[in-house]
Parts: structure tokens; C-alpha cells; sequence
């Protein structure tokens, strides 16, 4: 195993760790840890809430989750001689729920899945779906079960939701400058167009004093990717990827957290991985002057790594940029078009006895593919999600029998 650089105690939150990580982007959270070029090294990870979120059969945490406190990262580790322009190399060696532990928190052999209110966080399918909903899955090795979703049974392409480099202080102005500039045309929206810094429950790593409150003060939120690479919910950025993040200040200052077990592309609920907490090995190296010798200067790219589960056969649903509600067409909107193949998902699996709601659950946790197809064909945008067919314990498939209709429960509710 290789030297753990940032630990956890899964017992107690990120506050009260001996060393905490922190929950906002900043360049002046200092470093915990220095790495050479070329080490090797583990970080454990809580879950992205901070274990807000229990292993039972309501949904009332997930409607009532205090959103000033994620993501909970840990970090950020120096790479000694790293400077800005410089390229950080990232290999991700391995990574994994919480090793030999069961418990309370996610990631103690559990994770869960939510669909988050539109009061609170909203997400893809949110005007269809305002209410808050929950499913808890239960992990048998590399596969993943749900007593909230019968029937089902997927090996996960874990990978972390975010990690990035440190923003420079030029780049945290800029990025709250733009985004402010984007909450300000439409500063009453619910769930809102960005989220601005939050000084309630901000965590500035081992930052004391007037430093912790600066921090907290200008540190941008890690709800987005940008360009230090974040909250990126890329599920092909598993074990054996290799990333390659432009490095902004001095020392790099890598940070993350946000493991899932498991994601469907475009992680459509807001919060639809396999959320868990665990632990991540890094090989770290760096390119000197790779961002201009690359022409990397905006956003990491990475090399996806060669371990994923081997499904071959996949239904496959097609949506448009046609507002079917409304009959409306849209100019190349890719975001509908996605959103009108996931809705077609949906209907298709309800049609077996699912809900709506353990649809949208599925299609946000299990491995399903999204694809831009067609992009230029005026005026329609066409995008595809792949479903493998053989998550499924019964016939998924289309013919002239028709669906396996059967009971097929329900995911965790909220209480009146
Ligand atoms: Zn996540």
C-alpha cells in the first residue's frame, strides 16, 4: 500500500479529522503534504456531504442536505517544483470504497443515490421530478445491488468525481466575476443558474484566522468543472486513467474527493453516482512547461484507463431537441436532446413496473453511456443513451411478447 499522505477516520466529519480537508477552491489553503515527482501515495476520502446522508429508507436527508457544506476534499498535496505552465501528471493506480469497514458512512461497504429537490439543488429531469428521492445500494466487490431497485445488477466503473489542481487568485477573481455575472441574470431562479461564495460551513483546510476567513470568504464553490478540472464527473476516469491538469500556482496543490462507485454519463439526478467515501492511490510527475508546449491552458485531458466492465449489448434510447410538452423545436440544443432521451428511458422502464422516479435513479447510477450523435443537423440536435441490457434479470429487450411487467418496489420517499 502506498504512504497515506491525507487520512480519514470515517468515524468523524472532515472538521474534526487531525487534519481537515476543505470545501471550497482557494490558492492560500496551504498544503497538508509535499510529494516529489514521481511518488506514489494514497488519499482517503469522506463522501462528497460530509456523510450527510444515512443508509435507510427515507429520502428526508436527501430533501433536507445542507448545501454550503460539499464537496468535502480532501488536500491539497504540493508537488515539489511544480509551477504555473507546468503540466501535473495524474495516474490514478487504484481506488475503492473504504476498505474493510462496514458502517455508517458511505462508503463503509454502502453508497447511496439521490434525486435532489428542486428546492434544494434540483437536477436533469427537475421540472418533471421536483421531489426528493433515494435509493442505497449495498457493494459485492465490484458489483453493485439496490434493495430500492429490483431486478438490478451492474459492475461500477469507479472513479472519483473531482480532482483538481489550485485555482491562481487571477483565475478565482475571474471565475467569480463570470459567474456572478451569470446568477445576475437571473438572480431568483430556482434551483439557481450558479452558486456563489459561501462563508456558512466553509472548511479551509488547516487555515486559521484572518487567512480561514478570507478563504472562506472569496473561495469559489466545487459544484462546477473548470478550468483546474473539479467536479468533472468523468465515469470513465477510473483506474489506470492518466490525467494531465494545467498547474496554476506553485506546488500544483492537487485536491479531490467525491468517489463513486459507480455513474451514468452526464450524473443526471445532481447527485446520481454511487456516492461513497474511500480511498485513491496517485503516481504523480510533471511535464515542465507542458501547457504551452501542448496548448493545454483551459481544462485537463486525460488518457481513460483500460479496467471497465465488459458489456457488449446495449438498448439504446434517441431524444431530440423537440420539446414534446410544448411541441417546440430548439436549435441544436444538446442539453434537450439528452434530457428527451432520458425521459424516453424513463417511460420505456416504467412500462416494467419501475417508477418514475427508480428510472431516473437508474439511468443517474448505473453505467449507461450518452453521446452527442448528430450536432449540425439543423434544427435538431441528436443525442443517444446506451443501457446495457444485461444489468437486468429479465428480458429488457423489445418483442412481440411485451414487457416483464412485475412488482418492482419503490426507491426511499420523503415523509410528510
Ligand atoms: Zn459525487
Amino acid at each position: 500500500m502506498p504512504e497515506v499522505v491525507f487520512s480519514v477516520d470515517q468515524s468523524k466529519s472532515m472538521r474534526d479529522q487531525d487534519v481537515p480537508g476543505h470545501n471550497r477552491w482557494h490558492p492560500d489553503i496551504p498544503n497538508v503534504a509535499m510529494v516529489k515527482p514521481g511518488a506514489e501515495f494514497r488519499m482517503e476520502c469522506r463522501d462528497w456531504t460530509d456523510c450527510q446522508i444515512g443508509n435507510n429508507d427515507t429520502a428526508d436527508d436527501v430533501r433536507d442536505i445542507d448545501l454550503t457544506i460539499p464537496h468535502m476534499l480532501s488536500g491539497p498535496i504540493g508537488v515539489e517544483g511544480a509551477e504555473p505552465g507546468d503540466l501535473l501528471v495524474v495516474d490514478i493506480l487504484d481506488l475503492g470504497p473504504v476498505p474493510q469497514q462496514t458502517g455508517d458512512a458511505a462508503g463503509q461497504n454502502w453508497g447511496y443515490t439521490g434525486i435532489f429537490a428542486k428546492a434544494n439543488g434540483g437536477g436533469f429531469l427537475t421540472d418533471y421530478y421536483p421531489d426528493a428521492y433515494k435509493a442505497i445500494w449495498d457493494f459485492h466487490g465490484q458489483q453493485a445491488t439496490s434493495r430500492h431497485l429490483p431486478g438490478i445488477r451492474f459492475t461500477g466503473i469507479t472513479h472519483p468525481g473531482l480532482f483538481g489542481t489550485a485555482p491562481s487568485s487571477e483565475m478565482l477573481a475571474q471565475w467569480n466575476t463570470r459567474e456572478q455575472a451569470l446568477i445576475d441574470a437571473d438572480p431568483n431562479r430556482v434551483p439557481p443558474l450558479a452558486l456563489p461564495p459561501e462563508g456558512t460551513n466553509a472548511l479551509a483546510g488547516t487555515a486559521t484566522g484572518d487567512l480561514a476567513a478570507r478563504i472562506a470568504a472569496e473561495g469559489a464553490r466545487t459544484v462546477p468543472a473548470r478550468e483546474n478540472g473539479g467536479n468533472q464527473d468523468i465515469k470513465n476516469f477510473t483506474r489506470g486513467s492518466r490525467v494531465f491538469f494545467p498547474v496554476h500556482v506553485k506546488d500544483a496543490k492537487l485536491s479531490g474527493g467525491d468517489l463513486h462507485f459507480s455513474q451514468g454519463d452526464g450524473e443526471i439526478t445532481f447527485c446520481g453516482a454511487i456516492e461513497m467515501g474511500g480511498f485513491i492511490d496517485f503516481h504523480v510527475d510533471l511535464i515542465k512547461g507542458g501547457m504551452e508546449k501542448y496548448g493545454i491552458s483551459t481544462n485537463p485531458v486525460f488518457i481513460p484507463g483500460n479496467v471497465e466492465p465488459r458489456y457488449t449489448e446495449f438498448l439504446t434510447f434517441i431524444g431530440i431537441s423537440v420539446d414534446h410538452d410544448t411541441d417546440t423545436n430548439y436549435y441544436l440544443d444538446a442539453t434537450l436532446a439528452y434530457r428527451r432521451a432520458c425521459l424516453n428511458a424513463v417511460e420505456y422502464f416504467k412500462r416494467f413496473g419501475y417508477s418514475g422516479e427508480q428510472a431516473y435513479l437508474l439511468l443517474g447510477s448505473a453505467p449507461v453511456e450518452g453521446r452527442i450523435s448528430g450536432i449540425v443537423d439543423v434544427p435538431n440536435a441528436c443525442c443517444s443513451l446506451y443501457v446495457p441490457t444485461a444489468m437486468f434479470d429479465f428480458e429488457i429487450r423489445p418483442s412481440a411478447a411485451g414487457p416483464a411487467t412485475a412488482d418492482r418496489g419503490q426507491c426511499a420517499l420523503t415523509t410528510i
